[in-house]
């Protein structure tokens, strides 16, 4: 046993091939941590889902052995399965920087109260168990955001966690290089690097360069009334809009509820400072000149405030051509084209729209290649894993740590459910862990993947009912099946051979004629081999009644 607690093991339960819902577990000896818990977003494959959050069984098994939650930073995907998982973290700490815990302390809600929500500042190491973490300023896209530096008997890991580097940060704090050079020359037996920008030559461009380019058009357009959409997290965006605003003699109207609430949470902790007097509840008689709209849905969200105010839903305002409105975002892949249709929408209403396609007013939060080069060769790590990105960006963020050195043996791309110790002799690889996606449409799903398939079926096939009234006595069928199709249309021949089918099946079949359920099931059987003819699978409900 005493063996096995010097190796440190790192197990993955999400955030790797994908771009989304982070959550990596950390183990030595008899101590295990978590690091950071996130959503992914619902794409076309899974219609209808609000969010897909990891699977955690592997953390159930061993809830006993978890000594705390680690967050990096407040993103949702990082923070956002916690309220789905609250009852089972109920006696386990959650550490996370001041806007971090903050932002989760009002996703919680009610929740709130049964987490242990502990705040520490960066530079801060704390001890689970017998693993310390310490949290290491970098630079994001909002403020708060550390890498982790986590000792363990078995070794230093350390992990990135999203970043940039930043040297000119709109609050001044730039990401620690320092104290990462000092830990990388301590030793660092792994590393897990964020990958996402890593198809990006060069580095990436300072929040600061977005104030100068959106000051540009604060200048151009005195007259008209300004919208800004930008990310609510967005700490340093907002913050930059908000002193623009008071520049040019403008009053600020948050539209949205996370913009509000990020507004609130941010500048409790300082991390967001408000000029005074400039946010306004409503417009009332302010005019265009006068009047800035801070709004959320920047992505295309349907229910954001952008989008209302694209279709003149939102507080009553008519926008048209006294509009000037910028979307301070790029569009996340996949979110494309509920973006350009807002952008189409308010072109329409007569109002301009500026965005990023033909501006500089967005930059990335995330390291580009050069800068991912930079963080590998400051942390020297022995071994390397890439993480945070789908598998071609852990692909290419592989080829640098090789390019920089780093032998091949020495580094693995992990996938999710995957678990492995680093030994004296390197890798260990262990059995898989289970891993995957949970859906969650209103409540967590226990059996999303069938209703997803029922989903996917019922778009592209359609779904038949099959009624019929037995005689349970006599084993026999009461008069003739009745058929109704939804979602495709039936022709008068289709009908007749299903019906026959059904009477047909449940004359001849052998089957226990008592058992109503027999009669459904064999119903179902019948029809399914008609329409597997024709490679038809629509969704089939044999409703069978007792006559
Ligand atoms: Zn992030
Ligand atoms: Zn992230």
């Amino acid at each position: 046993m005493a063996k096995k607690a010097n190796n440190v093991k790192v197990t993955f339960l999400g955030g790797v091939g994908e771009i989304g819902k982070n959550m990596t577990v950390i183990e030595c000896g008899e101590d295990m941590i978590v690091v950071d818990m996130g959503v992914a977003f619902p794409k076309e494959d899974s219609p209808g889902m609000d969010a897909i959050i990891p699977d955690i069984t592997y953390l159930k098994q061993n809830i006993k052995r978890l000594r705390g939650v680690v967050l990096t930073h407040g993103h949702e995907d990082h923070i956002g399965a916690i309220p789905y998982y609250a009852d089972v973290l109920k006696k386990t700490p959650i550490y996370g920087t001041a806007l971090t815990i903050g932002l989760l302390r009002r996703k919680l809600e009610k929740d709130a109260k049964k987490c242990e929500l502990k705040v520490v500042a960066e530079g801060d190491t704390i001890a689970l168990g017998s693993i310390k973490v310490e949290f290491i300023k970098v630079c994001h896209s909002m403020a708060g955001a550390c890498a982790l530096a986590i000792y363990t008997a078995g070794g230093t890991v350390f992990m990135t966690g999203d970043f940039k580097i930043d040297n000119t940060p709109i609050d001044g704090k730039k990401t620690d290089i320092g104290r990462i050079a000092e830990i990388g020359a301590k030793g660092v037996t792994l590393m897990l690097g964020e990958s996402t920008n890593v198809e990006r030559r060069g580095s990436s461009t300072s929040e600061k360069v977005v104030g100068q380019n959106l000051e540009a058009i604060f200048a151009a357009n005195r007259r008209k009334r300004l919208v800004v959409a930008c990310f609510a997290s967005s700490n340093y965006r907002v913050q930059q809009v908000l002193e623009l605003a008071h520049k040019y003699g403008r009053k600020v109207v948050l539209a949205g509820k996370s913009m509000k609430g990020m507004v609130e949470v941010a500048s409790a902790c300082g991390e967001l400072k408000v000029p005074k007097g400039i946010i306004v509840e409503g417009i009332g008689k302010l005019k265009p000149s006068e009047t800035l709209i801070l709004a959320t849905g920047s992505q295309g969200e349907p229910l954001s405030a952008l989008n209302k105010l694209s279709k003149g839903e939102f507080n009553k305002i008519n926008v048209g051509a006294d509009d000037v409105i910028v979307l301070s975002s790029s569009p996340i892949p996949g979110n494309e084209k509920a973006v350009y249709d807002v952008i189409n929408a308010l072109f329409r209403k007569g109002a301009e729209v500026i965005y990023d396609a033909m501006n500089d007013i967005h930059v990335s939060g995330h390291a580009y290649e050069e800068e991912l080069k930079l963080m590998l060769t400051l942390v020297r790590p022995e071994y390397f894993m890439p993480v945070h990105g789908e598998f071609r960006h852990q692909h290419k963020h592989a080829m640098i740590a090789r390019a920089l050195g780093i032998p091949a043996k020495n580094i693995v791309i992990p996938n999710i459910g995957e678990s492995y110790s680093v030994t004296a002799k390197g890798f260990r690889k262990h059995s898989n862990v289970p891993a995957g996606n949970t859906y969650v449409d209103g409540v967590v799903l226990e059996d999303g993947d069938a209703v997803l398939n029922d989903r996917r079926s019922l778009a592209e096939y359609g779904m038949l009912l099959v009624l019929a009234a037995v005689d349970l006595e006599r084993g026999t069928l009461e008069g003739e099946p009745d058929v109704v199709a939804r979602g495709f249309s039936l022709t008068d021949e289709t009908q007749r051979s299903i019906k026959n089918a059904v009477a047909e099946a449940i004359h001849t079949a052998d089957f226990d004629k008592t058992d109503i359920d027999e009669y459904a099931k064999c119903a179902k059987r019948a029809v399914r081999k008609l329409f597997l003819r024709d490679r038809q699978f629509p969704i089939i409900i044999p409703v069978i009644v007792e006559a």
